[in-house]
């Protein structure tokens, strides 16, 4: 069931997709999903674009470590270090040499990566837009692309109403000194 404020939302979002700015777009869409939601709703966007290129270990790992939350409960001081090893190793494996549509892939996996990470809301975070970002990633692969049915199933992972929640638009992270002069107290 679809609520008329998500639909005002979305709108006002699309508009901002459609006119190039994915950045913005990401802001409207994301601040309205809980923190704790955003490392699925980053897994799925990454799935997505990873479907266009073949095999890399990093993202495997990425989407496996978004995933399994038992393994965070358990391991999450450790994993914590190896979250941060992951972003840079997906940094790190951008290949110049690679083709286009799989380094921006690779770019995409490293804002999704911080993400991921910030969904845990561990203080020591990485930038608080980097989920804006994700979604500028993901408009400039469907500029790459040129898919319009990509584009359009890409969108709609985006705009995921499910995971749209919050009528009131929320930080990226409790302690996050940008988000609170935005949003004011948590
Ligand atoms: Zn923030």
């Amino acid at each position: 069931m679809t609520e008329k404020w998500q639909e005002d939302v979305i709108r006002s979002a699309r508009g901002q997709w459609d006119a190039g700015d994915g950045y913005e777009a990401g802001k409207s869409i994301v601040e309205h999903i809980p923190n704790e939601d955003r490392k699925f709703w980053a897994a799925n966007i990454l799935e997505q674009v990873y479907g266009l290129v073949e095999t890399i270990p990093e993202i495997e790992s990425l989407l496996n470590l978004a995933r399994n939350d038992e393994k965070w409960e358990i391991e999450a001081q450790e994993l914590l270090w190896d979250a941060k090893d992951k972003v840079g190793h997906v940094h790190n494996a951008l290949d110049e040499s690679a083709p286009l549509l799989t380094q921006e892939v690779m770019n995409l996996a490293y804002y999704a990566g911080k993400t991921i990470y910030n969904a845990r809301n561990y203080r020591a975070m990485y930038d608080h837009n980097g989920s804006w970002i994700l979604v500028a990633k993901a408009k400039t692969i469907t500029e790459y692309n040129e898919d319009s049915d990509f584009a359009e199933a890409l969108w709609e992972t985006i705009a995921n109403r499910q995971f749209m929640k919050l009528k009131i638009p929320t930080h990226c992270n409790p302690g996050c000194p940008f988000c609170g002069e935005m949003y004011g107290a948590p």
